[in-house]
């Protein structure tokens, strides 16, 4: 429905960014004024020039609700941002801002699978790569990852042109980035307030720069073990000695505490890449037996196709997912789970539709539900899960840039199908600050749409567009992950 105006929907795209420009040009000039000083961050530019839109003037109303949700500042419900220590201490070129979604489109359109890991091997020659590269970028470059990343060498590397004078120039100024640039970027640039941080990588619970960020973690490896060393391993990081079901759970519950410790906020969890959201009721006593058999296993399983459909201890695995729903709702942690398609090439989708979570939503009535990427592209799960239950919530994180018309028809659907408290509406989901960046212009230029189209509908005021964005972007996310404030 709003894809049928599209003269109208260029213009307001532009415009959005224009807006911000002229906005933010204060702030973003002393921020680089500051940043200049000896020590800072030189190298992030100032927001390129973009073409002239060939149509007339956006309207007023639109630049208004624009400017205003740019204004906005964001609780960001997801991120995976590598620490800038050690972003800074690796090498450092635009073809790892590739290698974070883009490559997953530049592969579906036929990339080799052994050109992606060439692209992301810092030491060959720029020139070298985007020969690689070229072909299928331009077969991709109007996708939603594709736009955040132009958007992200436009704005804050002063590179119009995706081509390699333009890759060139950006790693120059990639080479130099310092200290300081995280709060550029994200504080300053995307006018994000703070932002949810899952670190899956990290072993150990890491309490998070607390000014950027507060922690999600996840669990899925106490819900399902692959075989007997993960019991051990579990073992040396809690302090349990796991053999027996009981003991499982009680190192899940150690290991909670021990994040909570760092500052945890919710509970995070991606089992859908490994398996169905459909946890049926599994007796302790089945889950034992699981248990047994898999205590037995002294090798860790090579990961097969076959693992998406056929789980030998499925048993033992849905007992523990229903007991860490137990535990969080005991201890007033909400849960982001991951709804729809997963990100890679070769994922198993249809075990990811949020409507096979219905039982545990049903059971868990305490719990609150964060159902990530408004379960994309399953949208209407989503949307019914959170019309009936009260402890559900819809997550637009990652879906602004998996396709931006996709999220625009699902949000205009929503903010006519449920409160509009249950709508969470940026998550970054990018290892990269510059792509947070890049995916936060193009989700505030698509919710302004939205809003703009439903005022000339005459189903909102201004002031209520307003109220709408500022709880979908900030109020919202704040109640459910606030800001842990440390000593
Ligand atoms: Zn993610």
């Amino acid at each position: 429905m709003s894809d049928a105006r599209p003269t109208i929907t260029r213009r307001r795209g532009l415009t959005a960014l224009s807006g911000l420009t002229a906005l933010s040009g204060l702030t973003a000039l002393s921020g680089f004024a500051a940043l200049n000083a000896p020590g800072a961050s030189p190298a992030i530019a100032a927001a390129g020039q973009r073409p002239a839109p060939r149509s007339q003037q956006p309207s007023v109303l639109s630049q208004q609700i624009s400017a205003a949700v740019d204004r906005i500042a964001i609780v960001n419900t997801h991120e995976h941002t590598i620490a800038e220590a050690d972003r800074l201490a690796a090498p450092r070129d635009p073809f790892q801002l590739v290698g974070h979604y883009l490559i997953n489109d530049l592969i579906a359109a036929g990339l080799p699978p052994d050109d992606a890991v060439k692209l992301a091997n810092a030491d060959a020659p720029i020139a070298e790569r985007w020969k690689r590269l070229q072909p299928y970028w331009d077969r991709c470059r109007f996708t939603g990852y594709a736009r955040a990343f132009s958007t992200a060498l436009a704005d804050l590397y002063g590179v119009q042109q995706v081509n390699l004078e333009g890759l060139q120039r950006a790693a120059e100024q990639m080479r130099q980035l310092r200290p300081g640039f995280y709060r550029e970027v994200l504080q300053r640039r995307a006018h994000i307030a703070y932002s949810v941080l899952d670190d899956y990588w990290n072993g150990e619970p890491t309490r998070p720069d607390a000014d950027l960020f507060v922690l999600a973690r996840k669990f899925d490896w106490f819900v399902a073990p692959n075989a007997r060393p993960d019991l051990d391993r579990m073992g040396e990081v809690t302090g349990v000695e796991v053999n027996s079901l009981a003991a499982l759970k009680r190192a899940m519950e150690t290991r909670i505490q021990q994040n909570l410790d760092v500052g945890m906020v919710t509970i995070k969890s991606t089992i859908a890449y490994q398996r169905s959201l459909e946890f049926l009721p599994a007796t302790e006593a089945d889950a034992a037996r699981d248990f047994s058999r898999l205590q037995a296993l002294k090798q860790r399983r090579p990961t097969r196709d076959e693992d998406a459909t056929d789980r030998p201890f499925r048993a033992l695995e849905d007992h523990m997912f229903h007991h860490l729903l137990a535990v969080a709702e005991d201890r007033g942690l909400p849960l982001q789970i991951h709804t729809g398609m997963q990100a890679g090439n070769s994922n198993h989708a249809p075990n990811t539709r949020a409507s096979l979570l219905t039982p545990c939503i049903r059971r868990y009535s305490r719990l609150h539900v964060d159902l990530f990427h408004i379960g994309f592209p399953w949208t209407g799960d989503v949307l019914a899960l959170a019309k009936m239950f009260p402890n559900v919530s819809v997550d637009f994180c990652w879906a602004w840039v998996l396709s931006p018309a996709l999220a625009r028809r699902a949000l205009r659907e929503m903010l006519d199908a449920l409160p509009y408290t249950k709508i969470l509406g940026f998550g970054g989901d990018y290892r990269y600050v510059e792509l947070s960046y890049g995916h936060s212009r193009i989700a505030r230029q698509n919710i302004t749409r939205v809003l703009v189209e439903m005022i000339e509908e005459g189903a909102l005021n201004e002031n209520q567009a307003l109220e709408i964005a500022q709880a979908i972007l900030a109020d919202n996310a704040a109640r459910l992950f606030p800001r842990v404030r440390t000593a």
